[in-house]
């Protein structure tokens, strides 16, 4: 099987890489990634092919795509705050990609396409836990595009009989995730923060709360998804826990074996308040699901960011 990874030289993408690549019924691992906010170094040693362009380059698109099975598309413009910066570059990125994806895998025969979306297009609703037969109502442009992405897909799924999954990922977490630019995620930031014996800054009083997923859990799921062909309407990939900052934080302290000290900024337009999956949809689909618990997880984090330090 021939798998083409969009945005592969990202955070979740170059995981997922190596993921694939140890799977024996895999026998490429193919990456288009324009290098806007991934790196070539997160594929070092790895042995894909890698391809440097955008999925808005619809010729490179083409030759990266041509004779593959199955596409997972996590290839985006991620982050709230930037697309309320700019939501042109965007909604070119996360939309009119999506769309150039979905035509190159009717193109090769109609490949299987496993998309990224994400929980922020549950939005200003704020009934809890998220399931997926609730209303979206997007806060953002971000939340918008990734909209988009799922319904281009369930629309290609109707009218090409394109088989698909898109995921709804909720704060996937973990090694490879950077911080040190202004649109990080929080675990990052705060994990950099406490490993560097700096404050934590806090956007709001710290109460907001999030389904945290670690990255190899994600991508486990995602390869799963690849080599058994699994098809389905947009799914929430997260596990129902609900973990306010001010938690996240007790838990960083744990792992790292010291206190930390807390600098709280403003809240952010455009953020929900509180995010926590509801899981039976993809418990539906992947039956024998053991996710790694936070406390695992932030301490393989810790371990990473650390390494990356040479603290
Ligand atoms: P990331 O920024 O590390 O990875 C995205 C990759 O896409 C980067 O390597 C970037 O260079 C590449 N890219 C961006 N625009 C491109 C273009 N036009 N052409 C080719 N490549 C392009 O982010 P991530 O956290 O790994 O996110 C992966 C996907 O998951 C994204 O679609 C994101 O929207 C989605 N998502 C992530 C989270 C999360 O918590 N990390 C949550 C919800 C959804």
């Amino acid at each position: 099987m021939k798998v083409l990874v969009t945005g592969g030289a990202g955070f979740i993408g170059s995981n997922l890489c190596e993921r694939l690549l140890a799977d024996p019924t895999i026998e490429q691992v193919r990456v288009i990634d324009d290098l806007s906010t991934g790196f070539a170094e997160n594929l070092s040693g790895l042995g894909v092919e890698f391809h440097e362009a955008s999925i808005l380059d619809v010729g490179a698109l083409e030759r990266a795509s041509s004779g593959c099975d199955a596409i997972v598309h996590l290839a985006a413009l991620g982050s709230v705050p930037r697309s309320i910066e700019n939501p042109m570059a965007t909604h070119d990125a996360n939309a009119t990609g999506t769309l150039n994806v979905l035509q190159a895998a009717r193109r090769v025969g109609n490949a299987h396409v496993v998309l990224a979306s994400s929980s922020s297009v549950y939005g200003a609703n704020p009934r809890l836990p998220k399931s997926e037969d609730m209303l979206c109502q997007p806060m953002s442009p971000y939340a918008v595009t990734k909209l988009a992405t799922e319904q281009y897909a369930m629309a290609f799924a109707k009218v090409y009989d394109l088989p698909v999954l898109p995921f709804r990922f909720f704060n996937v977490y973990g090694p490879k995730q950077r911080a040190g630019h202004v649109y990080a995620a929080v675990i990052p930031v705060f994990v950099d923060a406490a490993v560097r014996g700096v404050p934590l800054p806090v956007n709001g009083d710290g109460q907001q709360s999030r389904d945290f997923t670690y990255v190899g859990t994600v991508v486990d799921v995602l390869a799963t998804a690849v080599t058994a062909q699994v098809t389905g309407g947009p799914t929430n990939l997260a596990f129902g826990s609900r973990t306010s900052l001010l938690d996240l934080i007790a838990l960083i302290e744990q792992g790292i074996g010291r206190s930390v000290e807390v600098e709280h900024r403003p809240a952010r337009t455009g953020d929900v308040p509180h995010s926590q999956a509801d899981n039976s949809v993809l418990r539906g689909l992947f039956p024998s699901l053991d996710p790694v618990p936070l406390e695992e997880g932030v301490r393989a984090t810790i371990a990473w960011m650390e390494q990356t330090l040479q603290v």
